[in-house]
């Protein structure tokens, strides 16, 4: 898996690609792009809220978005929850459906891309695996 944001400067990382380096972004790029992981926008507000009690949800949510469009994050929903992934690499996911957890796994490769897309302009594709983590498995629980 790539970690290629690893030893690289929240601040310059944010300068090379042309956004403007204010505190909160700072904070948020060395929150978020030192390893790869998977956050909510509300993980992400409240670890930046004790830090910048002022700090609004809309901000970080912006910020995140503004991330996204450089390419220094990845975006998907599961279970009705966005999001954000700083493992920008092409990979698949597992989701625990009793905790939450999500795990990175390495992409499934589909060479052939479905014939109902082939005209479509693709620019992602991954597969989310659902089921119980082996914690979950282990106490029991119940698939949902
Ligand atoms: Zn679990
Ligand atoms: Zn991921």
């Amino acid at each position: 898996m790539e970690n290629r944001h690893e030893f690289i400067d929240p601040y310059a990382l944010l300068r090379t690609h042309g956004m403007r380096a204010t505190p909160q972004r700072v904070a948020i790029a060395g929150i978020l792009l030192r390893r790869p992981m998977h956050v909510t926008p509300q993980d992400v507000y409240e670890t930046m809220s004790k830090r910048f009690p002022s700090i609004s949800q809309n901000t970080i949510y912006l910020t995140l978005a503004h991330f996204e469009e450089a390419g220094l994050v990845h975006r998907f929903h599961i279970s009705g929850r966005t999001v954000f992934d700083s493992n920008t690499a092409r990979h698949d996911h597992a989701y625990c459906r009793h905790c939450g957890k999500v795990v990175d796994l390495p992409s499934s490769d589909i060479e052939k891309i479905p014939k109902q897309i082939t005209s479509w302009k693709v620019k992602s594709e991954s597969r989310i695996w659902f089921g119980l983590c082996p914690a979950c498995k282990k106490a029991g629980v119940i698939p949902g």
